[in-house]
């Protein structure tokens, strides 16, 4: 059987996007499952688009998650170059051998030329096809005229491994461009040559290129070549499942979620479930989960939905799963500055608490802010509270100052405070939402917060009782 090979072929055009490195992680794990290669290959033959440090921005983020290859532009490989701008020469000459044997020629006309023809056609209702004006005699190739494909209209059956049986007819089938007159390739035409070159088993790509394929068979064929296996992914739609998706549904460079403190493993495993799953109900996979399970026949065909609000969610499931001391360790860049004059011992408490409600770890500082500063009191907390705004300040006070009093006794256990917080539910009459409520806002200035006997046994007594003196005070005014 042959090696599996498959590729990643990013154009340096910007940077990766969540959705973008679907296809990424698709090939990878092909690849990977089949203890084959996994290549890097940069397609920069568009130089108008490149942008400066896409080709770095794209090798760290696929660092970043875990997807290492075998070959590529920065580690080379026996079908080195990895890069389409130094592989110029092959082009080159897999284009002569088209040429000798007829079926490549020089487009003579202008931009202006095929434009005027491109009209034509769409006043005729027609749809364009530049072979209705291939030139009788075409001059010889000096390299200033773009070099098209001779075609040879048919139709075509194939199987795409997503997308099942696929057909066409011979009216999709045309003379396209295989080099331009700046001397570059098309994507068309260098993808072919390098995927051969490089013995490419397997093609993920984008729908977006569907297409065209009906005219890659064609090529294949006038070239001697086998085409490799090819899977389409589905489209990638914003939440409303209508668009594609857009930077303002979330499609955020993959770099700026792990800075924000998103997890490898659950960005990996919120993508490969973008229009794949294992026919269970199972929603998040371990890396191994994903080697075990995922295949390519399992990749619906319509398009898949990005909700960021999921990918959330999956990742503080991964977070749940991490033990104390390895978040711990992997939060140390993310505390808010005061929590720098606090031990370990003290943070790694407060982490313990949030733990269960971490989402990404930028949301630390506001999570944990108050077990290291006493915020200011905020007169909204109990103001804009659903219960708490009806109720006399008199009223307020009175519960705040029993709550000092049997605070002032405890040994701040969590077991103690909360026997306490009964006792004072009991002993004012009131309803947790309305006692604990205002207990915590007087004591985190906070609307939310873990448990509220842990977070005041963490806290500690000199700390809660201080703020409950501050509360206080400013109900007073
Ligand atoms: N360079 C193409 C792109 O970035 C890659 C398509 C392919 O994988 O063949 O869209």
């Amino acid at each position: 059987m042959k090696t599996v090979r498959t590729r990643f072929a990013p154009s340096p055009t910007g940077f990766l996007h969540v959705g973008g490195i679907r296809t990424a992680l698709f090939a990878w794990l092909v690849a990977r499952q089949n203890h084959g290669k996994f290549i890097l290959r940069f397609e920069d033959t568009d130089k108008k688009r490149e942008v400066e440090g896409a080709r770095q921005h794209l090798i760290d983020s696929l660092k970043q998650l875990g997807l290492d290859y075998d070959e590529g532009p920065d580690v080379g490989g026996p079908f080195a170059p990895y890069t389409q701008s130094e592989r110029l020469d092959s082009y080159k000459q897999w284009a002569q051998k088209l040429i000798d044997s007829g079926r490549a020629y020089a487009d003579p006309y202008s931009a202006e030329e095929v434009q005027a023809f491109r009209e034509q056609a769409q006043a005729a209702k027609q749809p364009f096809l530049y072979r209705n004006h291939r030139p009788e005699q075409p001059p010889a190739w000096d390299g200033s005229q773009p070099l098209r494909f001779k075609s040879d209209p048919k139709p075509y059956k194939w199987h795409d491994e997503v997308m099942g049986d696929l057909h066409s007819g011979p009216e999709v089938i045309d003379d396209f461009i295989l080099i331009k007159s700046d001397g570059y390739p098309t994507y068309n035409f260098a993808h072919i040559i390098d995927d051969a070159e490089m013995e490419v088993s397997h093609i993920m790509r984008g729908q977006e290129f569907l297409a065209s394929i009906p005219n890659y068979l064609n090529l294949y064929e006038a070239l001697g070549l086998e085409p490799p296996v090819m899977a389409t992914m589905p489209h990638i739609l914003g939440p409303d499942g209508k668009k594609k998706l857009s930077k303002r549904d979330g499609a955020k460079d993959v770099l700026d979620y792990i800075r924000d403190g998103y997890l490898p493993d659950a960005l990996v495993s919120f993508i490969a479930t973008l229009g794949w799953n294992d026919g269970t109900e199972q929603e998040v996979f371990s890396r191994q989960e994903l080697l075990d399970k995922f295949s390519l026949s399992r990749v619906q065909k319509s398009g898949a939905h990005f909700d960021e609000r999921r990918l959330l969610w999956v990742n503080g499931h991964f977070i749940r799963e991490l033990s104390l001391d390895e978040l711990y360790k992997k939060v140390a860049d993310y505390w808010p500055p005061e929590a720098q004059d606090h031990d370990d011992a003290y943070k790694k408490q407060a982490l313990g608490l949030v733990q269960e409600r971490l989402k990404y770890f930028a949301e630390l500082p506001e999570l944990t802010g108050f077990f290291f500063t006493d915020l200011p009191v905020n007169a909204e907390l109990i103001s804009g509270h659903k219960q708490l705004k009806k109720l006399a300040a008199a009223d307020l006070k009175a519960w705040l100052e029993q709550t000092k009093t049997s605070l002032a006794d405890s040994d701040f256990s969590a077991v103690d405070l909360g026997k306490r917080l009964n006792e004072l539910l009991e002993q004012t009459g009131q309803k947790p939402a309305v006692l604990f409520s205002l207990i915590r806002i007087a004591t985190t200035q906070s609307p939310a917060s873990p448990g509220l006997a842990e977070t005041l046994a963490i806290l500690g007594k000199e700390r809660s009782l201080r703020r409950l003196d501050v509360q206080l005070s400013a109900l007073a005014d």
